[in-house]
């Protein structure tokens, strides 16, 4: 491919596209110039690759991984400033070049004669040449070529491009007359008795909303308060005001967003569904659902229908108890609720019970997780489980911000394997909200002459917790904790990946009801006694976390566990029926369908006016359409992994050991180089079983 570049060029530092990114050279005026040059070098490449391609590994993939590493290695640094160092310049830059980026994945994803050069190495006699690992990459390549339409020709083609092009606006509506609705309804309290028992965080977020319409002189301590459906002010108003009606008043309007008027998306689902089902059948599948399974782990509809069975027999009866139990409560502290619990009470009742039982606040808990020790205990972890070390490499990197750090990971050999940033603090201004890994650099071996070079994986881990002020190290909340655990779960499938195909390598090519297992792997281990006693000591006097504090950290874990499970099997199993068993059209409607199954998947049922599909906006929205049982199905894998390590012996050093370095070689090292499930095999020596998160959730299995 094309190595020269004009003399402009030299000087960006975004067309590198090789090594560490050059943070300190990188400003917005690069983004635009750099993206043109290269999609313009891209398209080319890409013309002559289509012309001259060859049925083979080294004719078609490796090209084609090249062409894609460079893309990403630019697009990527922009993206990832996007989220770390925004600004107005930047962000211009980046909604300038995006559509053109978009234009050209959407270019590469559909060429016809990559698509035919993968079905002929499919059937040439190199194919039984390629290892597992290849075959699977050109497997995949194929799947979603096809998923996207590329292997239809004539009518069949034009009408799913229709479909699609429908869709897209069809989505699109869908969201914007939610966020409509949610936006057409508030309500401005003045009264101090209407804002009862809601805390400082939300009167403050009311009060900055009352001002945004005009109400300038509003203040959080004396109004007016301006009270929204957005959920992070519906969610505490429902948790927390003393005032029923009102609770009640939010509740009804909440549950009928966009089911009526110019807003109303009753009509919309039935034409997604219908659509969907229509474009599936062109790909050849009978249903929606199946053409979704076709790219994930779950093997067909009934597998997943059998795991959300279990699930919810497991949980219904919990579930019911939990809810009586709350009643009783209620009834206690002699409120008119008392027996006649309604939906706008539950969430209320269930927060007072929560501080009644094993209240904790996070103030408590801050001083006992100061961020440096918190790296070490997770390091130590690391170290204990897989072997491998983690050490600062501060200065070895140029990074976006003061703040930013940079470690090496190294096997236990010493010698280093990957490197990661740590970003860790909050800055409103120019960061997104939020924590998330990102891959920097991916694991790929390359071919320079006769030499073969390894690029080592470099991630990004982002959080958003208090940075340190007057002298004290960042203080962080238990669920900062889980989620830094959460985040490194993700970035140590990334970085140990020992899959050498950049096609494979860490997550990529994991399917996506599988991404969610090394991360909420590593959640567990903030519940483990030695791991959290190793870390939790007091900033300032060394002392360990009261044990009471521990007992309460486990008590809320399960707390009305089997309430949160229902809820969640309910909307899995919501959308996999519209998408399999529903016909649009038939004599059966949405909501028929949706309140069917909330007989056997709710223990309050929906109110007859509850609209709650009209803003279902994973499914109808989102990517989540025939997907939305996967939350449940990667927490199965990420639990019942974890029990290995519970029957090994959580205090059995040897056993953790060589547990550890069996997960590190199946499932952090195997990438997307195998099935899931065969992964997860390798690792289990058996299929996934529903127990350990039933058990981890405080119910019990149910023997079907
Ligand atoms: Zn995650």
């Amino acid at each position: 491919m094309s190595n020269d570049t004009p003399i402009a060029a030299q000087n960006n530092p975004l067309l590198l596209c090789e090594g560490l990114p050059p943070f300190d050279q990188i400003e917005a005026e690069h983004v635009l110039p750099a993206i043109t040059q290269l999609l313009t070098e891209l398209e080319q490449d890409l013309q002559t690759l289509e012309a001259e391609v060859q049925p083979t590994w080294t004719g078609l993939v490796e090209p084609l991984e090249q062409l894609g590493d460079r893309l990403s290695w630019s697009w990527g640094i922009i993206g990832h400033l996007m989220g770390v160092k925004n600004s107005p310049e930047l962000r211009e830059a980046y909604e300038a070049g995006q559509p053109k980026v978009v234009e050209f994945i959407n270019r590469l994803s559909q060429s016809r004669p990559i698509y035919e050069a993968y079905k002929q190495l499919q059937q040439s006699p190199d194919w039984s040449q390629l290892d597992p690992a290849q075959q699977r990459i050109v497997e995949s390549a194929i799947r979603d070529a096809e998923l996207s339409g590329v292997g239809l020709t004539g009518e069949a083609k034009e009408r799913f491009n229709q479909i699609q092009l429908e869709l897209a606006n069809l989505s699109t509506q869908f969201s914007n007359h939610v966020l409509d609705a949610t936006k057409a309804f508030n309500i401005l309290l003045t009264n101090p008795k209407e804002v009862a028992g809601l805390p400082p965080s939300l009167l403050s977020l009311a009060a900055q909303a009352a001002r945004s319409v005009g109400e300038k002189d509003s203040t959080p301590e004396h109004g007016p308060w301006l009270m929204t459906l957005d959920i992070p002010c519906f969610g505490p108003f429902m948790q927390h005001s003393q005032r029923r009606d009102l609770r009640e008043k939010l509740y009804r309007a909440y549950i009928s967003r966009a089911s009526e008027g110019e807003f109303d998306n009753t009509d919309i689902i039935d034409r997604i569904l219908e659509l969907r089902k229509e474009e599936a059948k062109l790909l050849g599948f009978t249903t929606y659902a199946e053409a979704s399974l076709a790219s994930k782990m779950a093997p067909t509809v009934s597998a997943v229908e059998t795991l959300q069975e279990q699930l919810r027999q497991a949980s219904f009866d919990q579930a019911t108890a939990e809810l009586d139990t709350l009643k009783t409560f209620a009834q206690e502290q002699e409120s008119e609720e008392d027996s006649d619990l309604k939906h706008w009470d539950v969430s209320f009742w269930a927060e007072r019970q929560r501080e009644a039982k094993f209240d904790i606040t996070d103030e408590q808990l801050r001083p006992y997780f100061p961020l440096p020790q918190v790296l070490d205990g997770l390091f130590n972890l690391i170290n204990r489980l897989f072997g491998v070390m983690v050490t600062a490499a501060d200065g070895q990197a140029p990074v976006w911000q003061e703040d930013v750090r940079y470690f090496q990971v190294a096997n236990e050999q010493g010698e280093p394997i990957a490197h990661f940033y740590l970003d860790p603090y909050s800055r409103p201004a120019e960061k997104r909200g939020g924590a998330w890994m990102d891959e920097c650099l991916g694991r790929a071996k390359f071919h320079r002459g006769d030499t073969v070079k390894t690029r080592l994986p470099v991630a990004y881990l982002i959080c958003n917790q208090t940075p340190p002020v007057d002298g004290k190290p960042s203080l962080m909340t238990f669920r900062e904790v889980e989620t830094l655990f959460h985040e490194f779960g993700h970035g140590l499938q990334h970085m140990l990946t020992q899959v050498d195909y950049a096609g494979a390598a860490g997550i990529n090519n994991v399917e996506w009801d599988a991404v969610e297992l090394p991360s909420q792997f590593m959640e567990n281990w903030c519940y483990d006694r030695q791991t959290l006693m190793g870390m939790a000591k007091h900033y300032e006097t060394g002392e360990s976390l009261p044990e009471e504090y521990y007992q309460k950290l486990l008590a809320a874990r399960t707390y009305m566990s089997g309430s949160a499970m229902l809820r969640q099997l309910h909307f899995g199993m919501v959308d996999m029926e519209l998408h399999h068993n529903y016909e649009p059209g038939g004599s059966e409607q949405v909501k028929q369908v949706r309140d069917r199954i909330a007989k056997t998947t709710t223990v309050l049922p929906p109110l007859p006016e509850d609209s709650f599909l009209c803003s279902f906006g994973h499914i109808f929205a989102g990517g989540y359409s025939a997907g939305y049982y996967s939350y449940k199905w990667a927490e199965v894998l990420s639990a019942d992994a974890f029990s290995a390590f519970e029957e090994a012996g959580l205090e059995n050093d040897a056993a953790i050991r060589e547990t550890g370095r069996r997960f590190r070689d199946t499932v952090l090292a195997l990438g997307g180089s195998q099935h899931p499930m065969e992964v997860f095999k390798s690792f289990r020596g058996r299929e996934p079983s529903t127990d350990a998160l039933l058990r981890h959730s405080g119910l019990k299995p149910q023997i079907l």
